[in-house]
């Protein structure tokens, strides 16, 4: 399967980029081979895309994937795509939103478990993440591009400025590493931010025996208001007097003041035993 240059195929159709998609390509062929190599696919994996684009990343899963499904909202790049794809009988181009497919919709059309790969439209990174972390789902893995300070955030190191909520919602499923960062200047056109590549590997194990549900409340309320204490914020959440919510974090080992940012996973399930 040889190269194709993305830009001529464009400029040989009438296809506008659509900025409110959050339609910023890559062309550069080793880039896109390298982040399906940080994927660590093999030719058993069932991938999905989310957002084709001009189909170049597209292209580099199928050299190596059993089957790609790609999931794209604009129709008019069906013309690019025609062009781009063309030849390639292990890809599926679905032209539906994504975040409006419930599971059942979703699960029709890809049966069975699959990995994640994807150059995430930026403006529906978060819910698009969460969706194939907390839903029943079956993904194995998530390859992503994202803004460089998300990544920054999903893969922060507690007590840190960018350990947040969505770094524990992460860590409850899973576990993530940034496999490299992405100068702005390799998509076009140019976002006026950095990228990075993020991978998920999800283990749907790790809160078994535990009450999910409940860390999920600990640890959205921990992060509620950064600058109070945990004891502050989880009264508030949990409608407890503040001596009450301190006395469950003494009780769980920690010092009374403690601040969320500063709790690891196991320090959170440790607390949800005392609630
Ligand atoms: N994969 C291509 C690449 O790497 O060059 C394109 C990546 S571009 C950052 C994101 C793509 O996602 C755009 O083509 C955009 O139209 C598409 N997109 C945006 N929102 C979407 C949604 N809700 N569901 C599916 N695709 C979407």
């Amino acid at each position: 399967m040889g190269d194709i240059n993305l830009k001529d195929i464009i400029q040989g159709t009438d296809f506008h980029f659509n900025k409110a998609l959050g339609q910023n390509f890559i062309s550069d062929t080793n880039l896109l081979d390298a982040i399906v190599a940080d994927s660590g696919i093999t030719e058993d994996d069932t991938v999905v895309e989310i957002g084709t684009g001009g189909g170049t990343l597209t292209r580099s899963i199928a050299k190596v994937a059993k089957k790609v499904f790609s999931f794209e909202v604009d129709r008019n790049l069906e013309p690019v795509l025609a062009l781009s794809l063309q030849g390639l009988d292990n890809v599926e181009v679905i032209f539906r939103d994504v975040l409006r497919m419930k599971d059942a919709q979703f699960e029709e059309i890809v049966a069975g478990d699959f990995k994640v790969i994807a150059n995430l439209p930026y403006y529906i990174t978060t819910p698009l993440i969460m969706r194939f972390l907390e839903s029943d789902l079956k993904a194995k893995s998530l390859t992503v591009m994202v803004q460089k300070e998300v990544a920054d955030r999903i893969a922060a190191k507690p007590n840190t400025p960018d350990y947040s909520a969505i770094t524990l919602a992460v860590e409850m499923v899973g576990g993530a590493k940034i496999t490299r960062s992405v100068n702005r200047k390799m998509f076009f056109p140019s976002p006026n931010v950095d990228s990075a590549v993020v991978r998920i590997d999800i283990d749907r194990t790790k809160l078994d025996g535990e009450d999910a549900h409940l860390i999920h409340k600990l640890v959205r309320s921990a992060f509620l208001m950064r600058r109070k204490t945990l004891a502050n914020n989880l009264a508030q959440a949990f409608c407890i007097t503040k001596a009450e919510a301190t006395e469950k974090i003494v009780a769980a080992g920690f010092d009374g003041m403690v601040r969320g940012e500063v709790l690891s996973l196991d320090d959170y399930i440790k607390l949800s035993h005392e609630f």
